[in-house]
C-alpha cells in the first residue's frame, strides 16, 4: 500500500496565512488510496479510479420526446393538412413493427423508437382526428419532438475523469451506458480520538468537572460526509504514555489519525509530547481565528492532524483544513466548493492579517436576494451557534472592518460537509 513516506508536514516558518497553509497541505500529501471494484448501486459518494470512455450510443435509437403521432417531415412539408392514415402504434419498449407507407402516421408514446423513415412527431394535443384519419397541425419543423440516437453520448466520448466524486447524477450517467460495476478508490481509513480527562461519553456516569465529548460526534459526521471510513477510537486521557501507545496502535491500520484537544500550550496538552515520541509533529502557526496552531505530523506512514479542543474551532478547522487534505489523500480530482458573495447584515471590526470564520446564517428574502447575519457571540465552545448557522462567513487577511451591506464570502455548510 502506498502511504505517506517522508516527513511531509515539515514546515519551518513561523506564521503563515490560511491560503499559504492550504497550498502547502495540498503539496504535502498525495493520493494514497487503492482501487477496488464497486457495484454501481453502491457507488454513491465514492471516487472514480479510472477515466470512463463510452463504448455505446445513448440514446441507442431515435425516439419520441412526447406522446403523439410520428410522421415523415418531407411528405408533410408538401401537404401539411392532408388527412393521414394511422398505421399502428409504437410504445416504449414495443417498437412499431409494420411497414411505413406514404402519407401514413404512427401513434407513438414518449420514449418509443421512431418508425423507420419517420423523423418528426406531432404532440397528441395538437392533432385532430377525422374518423380514423389524422390531421397534423401546421408549422411543425423537421425533427420536431424527436430525440436523436447519440444526442447524449456517442462511442469514444470521455464521460468522466478519474478522481470524480460519484454523485447520483454520475451514477445515473454510468447506468445509461450499461455500467454494472466500476473501479473506485478505497475509502480513506481515518482513526478518530478525543483527548481530555474532563470528557465522558454521553450515557456514561458524570464525574466532578466532567463534560460530554462532542468532538467525536461532530468530526465523525464530517469525515463520513467526506467519504472516509471512520473508526471511533474513543477518548484518550491526558497522559502522554496512553496517548503515545494509542497513536502508534492506530497508525498500524489507518491512513489518517485525527485527534482533538490537547494541542495548545496548557499543562495538560500532551499530544505534542506523545507525538514527538511516536512520530514527527509540526505545529503550523496559521494566522486564523478560530483555531490554535494546527498540529500536523506523521506516525509511521499515517498522517496525523491534531485539531483544537473547542468544538466550534474543531469543526471550523476540519471543514477548512482537513477537508482538502482528505480530498487529496482520497484521490479526489478537484474541489468544487461553491462560495457566495452576500451582503452582510452586520457590522464587525476585525484584526487584519488573519483569516476569520464566523458562524453565519444566510437569510433569503422574498425577492430572491438575501443577506448573511453573524452569530451574536463568538465563543468557540458555543455549539448553539452551529445549529443557528447554515454556513461560515470567511473574512480574509486584508479585511479590517465590515459594514452593513458590504459583500462577504459565505460558505454554506451544505457545500462544506460533503
Ligand atoms: P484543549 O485544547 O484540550 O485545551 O481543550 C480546549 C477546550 O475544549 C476545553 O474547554 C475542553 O474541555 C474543550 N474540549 C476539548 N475536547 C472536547 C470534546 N471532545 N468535546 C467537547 N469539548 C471539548
Ligand atoms: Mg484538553
Amino acid at each position: 500500500m502506498k502511504r505517506l513516506v517522508n516527513d511531509c508536514f515539515a514546515n519551518t516558518e513561523d506564521m503563515i496565512s490560511a491560503s499559504e497553509a492550504l497550498l502547502r497541505l495540498e503539496e504535502a500529501v498525495q493520493p494514497i488510496t487503492e482501487t477496488e471494484f464497486c457495484s454501481l448501486m453502491e457507488s454513491e459518494n465514492r471516487i472514480l479510479a479510472e477515466d470512463i470512455v463510452a463504448t455505446t450510443t445513448v440514446p441507442p435509437k431515435d425516439n419520441s420526446a412526447v406522446d403523439g403521432y410520428a410522421f415523415c417531415h418531407a411528405e408533410y412539408a408538401q401537404a401539411p393538412h392532408q388527412p393521414r392514415i394511422n398505421l399502428g402504434r409504437s410504445a416504449a419498449g414495443h417498437p412499431f413493427v409494420g411497414e411505413v407507407k406514404s402519407n401514413g402516421v404512427v401513434k407513438i408514446l414518449t420514449g418509443a423508437v421512431m418508425p423507420n423513415g419517420m423523423d418528426s412527431v406531432a404532440m397528441i394535443e395538437d392533432v385532430s382526428l377525422d374518423g380514423d384519419l389524422v390531421i397534423l397541425p401546421s408549422g411543425l419543423k423537421a425533427g420536431a419532438n424527436c430525440r436523436k440516437a447519440g444526442e447524449d453520448i456517442s462511442p469514444g466520448q470521455r464521460l468522466l475523469e478519474k478522481g470524480t466524486l460519484l454523485r447520483p447524477q454520475e451514477i445515473g450517467y454510468l447506468s445509461s451506458i450499461g455500467t454494472v460495476a466500476l473501479p473506485v478508490r478505497t475509502r480513506l481509513r481515518v482513526g478518530l480520538f478525543s483527548t481530555g480527562d474532563e470528557l465522558v461519553n454521553p450515557g456514561d456516569p458524570q464525574r466532578e468537572g466532567s463534560i460530554h465529548d462532542s468532538n467525536r460526534f461532530i468530526l465523525g459526521g464530517i469525515l463520513r460526509s467526506f467519504g472516509c471510513e471512520v473508526t471511533d477510537l474513543g477518548i484518550l486521557k491526558d497522559s502522554p504514555g496512553e496517548i503515545e501507545t494509542a497513536l502508534q496502535q492506530a497508525a498500524m491500520d489507518h491512513d489518517v489519525i485525527i485527534t482533538s484537544g490537547g494541542v495548545s500550550m496548557g499543562d495538560e496538552d500532551h499530544v505534542k509530547t506523545a507525538l514527538s515520541a511516536a512520530g514527527n509533529l509540526h505545529f503550523w502557526k496559521i494566522a486564523i481565528k478560530p483555531g490554535r496552531p494546527l498540529a500536523l505530523g506523521q506516525i509511521g506512514e499515517s498522517a496525523f492532524v491534531g485539531l483544537p479542543g473547542n468544538p466550534v474551532a474543531a469543526l471550523v478547522c476540519a471543514l477548512i483544513f482537513v477537508r482538502p487534505l482528505i480530498a487529496k489523500m482520497s484521490g479526489l480530482k478537484t474541489q468544487s466548493l461553491l462560495s457566495f458573495k452576500v451582503p452582510a447584515a452586520f457590522s464587525f471590526i476585525k484584526k487584519p492579517g488573519r483569516t476569520e470564520w464566523l458562524r453565519g446564517r444566510y437569510d433569503p428574502k422574498a425577492d430572491g436576494s438575501g443577506t448573511v447575519e453573524k452569530f451574536h457571540t463568538e465563543g468557540s465552545g458555543i455549539l448553539t451557534s452551529t445549529i443557528w448557522a447554515n454556513g461560515l462567513i470567511e473574512l480574509g487577511d486584508d479585511v479590517a472592518k465590515i459594514e452593513e451591506g458590504d459583500p462577504v464570502t459565505f460558505l454554506p455548510f451544505s457545500e462544506l460537509m460533503r
